[in-house]
């Protein structure tokens, strides 16, 4: 301020002494005029407003002076030529001021439209990276779902549940109830399994959680769940420990329920998770269990549900492999129904059919479940029993043919009595190529000729008797 008024007090003084050294001669004012301009020049640029306009009006008055003085039209010009330059730069002013209002409009708009296109942008980045999390949740689930789809049985089905899903998402237990009827689900729990980190160990809560699930879907098919045990009566009356919350999904294979598979303790957030998963395991429950009535089909006789002979010979090969590493004895029994043609011939094709089946059943139950049981050929069963030794498998055989020789057979109204006659061989008794422990082919061979050797025997000797190769 102070700068300010120093120059305009020698402004003024050298202007009040450039008037009067004019004033007395007007021809001097000429030699002033070149720092007339520069001091104009300088407050225009350096933009003094004010001060310029007073500068100019003051060689505006001193030319005015010099014009009276003189009556020179000369000095005329000088005023002309400044109010020009004035007018020139009011009007430029007044443009530059419009333009750059306009242009400070337009950068307005621009910065605007920047901001609207950038918010727009976010806004297609957030929806992205939704997607991206949503896509990525759902490749895991599908990742799983391919796991699923190696499965060929329940227990490979609950491992891979277990290794995939139970670290991926966060639940307490699961459960997958099949029902007994296919076609929908009953009261009749077939099979339950359970999955999670806190699943259910016990056999009985787990099938009174099961029946407690069937009894709260009862006819839905729709997918159920419950925050709090007392949204449902049923769940509330129950004393079992339930996470909530709760949701059971009916599989549905043709809008048809097969099984449910029930989750506790899950996040809200997962539920589409669970949702895929659920179909994904329906639609495995389904494979699985039509593969399990196929492996039946193909190793399981259709008259006896015993082994087909060629399943049989496999389990055969296993159990003699075992014997032949760990030196363990093994028995195999050969057993034909006596006179079978005879009952064919007197009660029919049908009732023969009957009592096959029935003396399966007899076999089977006198053989411990590691035996396996075979059907041979037409009346003809082969028993191999692993660890059994040759007096051992005597009476192995003896228990058999007295029960089925005890065992009075029902079929329709006939009421018919059976007998077998039973030839057993043993391992390593009865080997005479001993030495070849590789070809295991050939020991098998071996004890089942060696066993109908001794069948032969038996029906030799009278029938409904045990022989043992000798
Ligand atoms: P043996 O005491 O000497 O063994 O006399 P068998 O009559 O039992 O012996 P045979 O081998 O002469 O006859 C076996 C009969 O078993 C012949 C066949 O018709 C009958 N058979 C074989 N498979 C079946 C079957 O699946 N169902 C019925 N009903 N009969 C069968
Ligand atoms: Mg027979
Ligand atoms: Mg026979």
């Amino acid at each position: 301020m102070l700068k300010r008024i120093c120059l305009l007090t020698s402004l003024i003084a050298f202007l009040m002494w450039a008037q009067i050294a004019a004033f007395k001669d007007p021809s001097k004012l000429f030699f002033f005029l070149p720092p007339f301009f520069l001091i104009m020049l300088v407050l225009w640029m350096r933009k003094q407003m004010a001060l310029l306009i007073f500068v100019a009006n003051l060689l505006l008055l001193a030319m005015a002076i010099s014009l009276i003085k003189t009556m020179n039209l000369f000095y005329l010009v000088i005023p002309v030529a400044i109010s020009g330059l004035l007018c020139t730069y009011y009007l430029h002013q007044k443009i530059w001021e419009k333009t750059i209002l306009r242009s400070g409009e337009k950068k307005q708009n621009t910065i605007n439209e920047m901001q609207a296109i950038k918010d727009r942008y976010d806004a297609r980045i957030e929806s992205l990276n939704y997607l991206e999390r949503q896509v990525s949740g759902l490749i895991k689930v599908f990742e799983m779902a391919r796991d699923f789809n190696d499965c060929l049985s329940f227990s490979e089905l609950l491992q891979a549940i277990d290794r995939k899903m139970t670290p991926e998402v966060a639940f307490s237990a699961g459960t997958i109830i099949l029902s007994e009827n296919t076609e929908g689900v009953s009261e009749q729990v077939r099979h339950v399994f359970s999955f999670g980190n806190h699943k259910r160990l016990n056999d009985e809560e787990n099938l009174e959680f099961a029946k407690l699930c069937l009894e709260v879907l009862t006819g839905s098919s729709q997918v159920i769940k419950f925050e709090k045990k007392s949204d449902h009566g049923t769940l509330d009356k129950s004393s079992l420990e339930i996470e909530m919350p709760l949701w059971i999904f009916p599989l549905l294979v043709k809008q048809k329920p097969i099984a449910l598979v029930v989750i506790e303790g899950g996040n809200m957030s997962d539920f589409p998770k669970f949702e895929i998963m659920a179909s994904q395991l329906a639609l495995q429950i389904q494979k699985i269990q039509l593969y399990e009535t196929v492996k039946e089909i193909s190793i399981l006789d259709g008259l006896t549900k015993i082994f087909v002979r060629r399943h049989f010979m496999e389990r055969f090969e296993e159990e003699l492999g075992r014997a032949l590493r760990y030196k363990f004895p093994l028995s195999v029994l050969m057993v034909d129904v006596d006179h079978f043609k005879s009952y064919n011939d007197k009660f029919g094709h049908l009732v023969g059919d009957k009592a096959l089946r029935q003396v399966a059943q007899v076999i089977r139950e006198n053989i411990r479940r590691v035996d396996v049981l075979g059907r041979f050929g037409g009346e003809e069963f082969i028993i191999v029993a692993p660890e059994i030794d040759k007096s051992k498998s005597m009476e192995l055989a003896e228990r058999i043919r007295s029960s089925v020789a005890r065992k009075h057979l029902r079929i329709y109204d006939e009421e018919i009595k059976m007998t077998v006659s039973i030839g057993t061989s043993a391992f390593p008794d009865d080997l005479e190529k001993s030495g070849d422990e590789n070809n295991q082919q050939a020991i098998m061979d071996e004890l089942i000729q060696k066993a109908d050797q001794a069948l032969y025997r038996a029906k030799e000797e009278g029938r409904n008797r045990v022989v043992a190769y000798a």
